[in-house]
This record gives structure tokens, sequence and C-alpha cells, in this order.
């Protein structure tokens, strides 16, 4: 019996017409597959690398369930310079058909460019803020922000939530194929390196100590995101240790990312990012295995931006 793509449930973008179920199966294989990366975690996980996915099967999946979804960013002081690239990219890239609700806190609403176009569908809410005094401050209140906002109002108003760096600019597509209960993106600089060579915080008298033989990627903090109840969950603890660490006088060494790896350490991820999804600008040369830059930290003059060294 030969079948047609309709009854294997493939999509619309391929054409298994005339093939039996045991080619149209090795042809889907052939079709979405890596061979050069890792693909699935040891517990399961897919990461999500260009050519492992069908972005109209995708789409199609969660295009029925009216998803919106909440995106966090950060723009205190200076950074708010970072929104107008951000939104612009992210409208042309991001989540595109979903419904999306952008929350930008800030110190300084009137700097948030009022004038970008939202697709339909999606929304911009204001934040306000207090502006702290140091960066790592800053970067390491987003936990606590974020937790109170998800309790305060976000739990009402999405099924998923992303929490984004502001000084990123999106290349290439990032949609449904990243949403999951709990997901984390692998770091540019760190995934070729064997964990011995991770950038954990490692002094155990910080509660994101993670011993030698533990981890199993490194993550970096710039993009991760979820279902409201995990990522409130991810949030509430990080800024449980992250008072801890305050109160005996500890600041982890990469600040709220050492605390967001040492979570993912205990709660893995059910959904891992390559860093296709997290690249950075500042990274040159050939990387074979990036086929396809989506969504990179911009170069940055850190003196210029920020509030101290
Ligand atoms: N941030 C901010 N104002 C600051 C410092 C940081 O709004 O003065 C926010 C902003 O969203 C930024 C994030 O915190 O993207 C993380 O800081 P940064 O990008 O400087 O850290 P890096 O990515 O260089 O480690
Ligand atoms: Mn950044």
């Amino acid at each position: 019996m030969s079948i047609s793509k309709n009854d294997t449930n493939e999509g619309p973008s391929e054409n298994y017409e005339g093939l039996t179920w045991r080619q149209v199966n090795h042809q889907v294989v052939l079709n979405h597959r890596r061979t050069d990366v890792l693909t699935v975690t040891p517990w399961m996980a897919p990461i999500v690398w260009e050519g492992t996915f069908d972005p109209l099967v995708i789409d199609e999946t969660f295009r029925s369930h009216n998803l919106t979804i909440a995106t966090t960013v950060f723009a205190v002081g200076k950074y708010t310079h970072f929104l107008r690239d951000f939104l612009e990219s992210a409208e042309k890239h991001f989540m595109v058909g979903l419904d999306v609700h952008y929350y930008v806190f800030t110190d300084l609403p009137g700097d948030v460019p009022g004038n970008i176009t939202l697709g339909l569908g999606r929304l911009l809410s204001i934040v306000k803020v207090p502006k702290f005094d140091r960066w790592q401050e800053i970067s390491l209140r987003r936990m606590e922000l974020i937790q109170t906002a998800i309790e305060d109002h976000i739990y009402r108003e999405a099924h998923y939530i992303f929490c984004l760096d502001v000084d990123m600019r999106f290349h290439g597509r990032v949609g449904s194929e990243a949403l999951g209960r709990l997901v984390a993106a692998i770091h540019p600089w760190f995934y070729m390196y064997p964990r011995s060579q991770y950038p954990y915080e490692r002094r155990t008298v910080s509660t994101a100590s993670v011993p030698q033989d533990q981890g199993d990627f490194y993550y970096q903090a710039n993009i991760f995101g979820g279902a409201l109840e995990d990522v409130h969950r991810l949030t509430k603890t990080c800024r449980e240790h992250l008072e801890v660490d305050k109160s005996v006088g500890v600041e982890a060494v990469w600040q709220e990312e050492s605390h967001l790896n040492w979570y993912l350490v205990k709660n893995k991820p059910t959904k891992l990012l390559s860093p296709e999804y997290v690249w950075d600008d500042a990274k040159r040369g050939k990387a074979e295995e990036i086929k396809l830059v989506r969504f990179s930290s911009v170069i940055k003059n850190k003196a210029e931006v920020r509030e101290n060294p």
C-alpha cells in the first residue's frame, strides 16, 4: 500500500506522494537530520539546530492553539538605545504569526521608541523599574522583577514567556520550534569545550556553586524561557539564591547567569536552543556547524553604556 503525504502527518512542505511508509520515514529522517552536532541530550531533550525541524509543520502545529508569548526585555539607563534595533528585528523574525506581548522594563519610559510598527496581535507594555547603581545589580535584579511581574499579571496574559537581553538583534527565524516547558540556549563561547572549562560558579560559599563533576552544558542567560509556571519557579529560585548570596556578601562570578546554570543542572531544560539562537557578533571566524545565525549579541562599548566598570 502506498500512502500520500497527508496520511503521514508530516505536513505540507515535502512531497511524499507514492512512497511506502518505510520510504517516507526514511525520507523524513534524511530531511531533518544533522550528524555533525548533538541534537538530543542524554535526558532526551531536543537541541534545536537548523535542519532538525520543519518550520511549516511546526508552525501549523502551534498556530491553532492561539498562543501568546510574553517577552521580557530590560532597558535601564543607556541600554534604551538598543531597543529600536531589538524590537524592529524581533518584529521581522521573533515568533512571527504568534501573539507576542513585549514587556519593556525601564527606568526611562520616555526613551522607549514610540513609532515602531507592531504586527497584528503584538503588543508592547512598559514596566517602570528603579535604576540600580551597578550594571551587575541591574542584570541580576531581573530575576526578581520577572518573578513579580509573572505573579502580578503576566500569568494571566500569556502561555509562554521568553526573557531576553536587549543588546541583541534578530537575523533569522526564532519561532515556535523554540517553545517548550523549560528552554535554555547553549553559550556560543563554550559549546566546544569540556565541562571542566565551563565558567560555572565554583566557590562553595555561593548557592550557585556547581561541583566539577556536574553540569551538562553552559547556558547563556541572554535568552531563556518556557511555560509560565516553569519560568516562574526558575526566577523565584534564582532570586532566593541571589538574596542568600547577597546576605553573606557573595556575588556569583557571572551574576544571574551563574544561578541560571545552577538551576538548569538541577532542573534539566526540556528543550535546548543551539548557539544559533544566542550567537555573538564579536565571535569571528568560521563555525561550520552554524548554518544560520538567528539572534546575536551586538558589539557594545561597555565603558560607554554601563554605569560602572
Ligand atoms: N541592562 C540594562 N542596563 C544596564 C545594564 C544591563 O538594561 O545598565 C540589562 C540589559 O537588558 C542587558 C542585560 O541587563 O541586555 C544584561 O547586561 P549586559 O548585556 O551588559 O551583559 P552581557 O550580555 O554583556 O553579559
Ligand atoms: Mn547582553
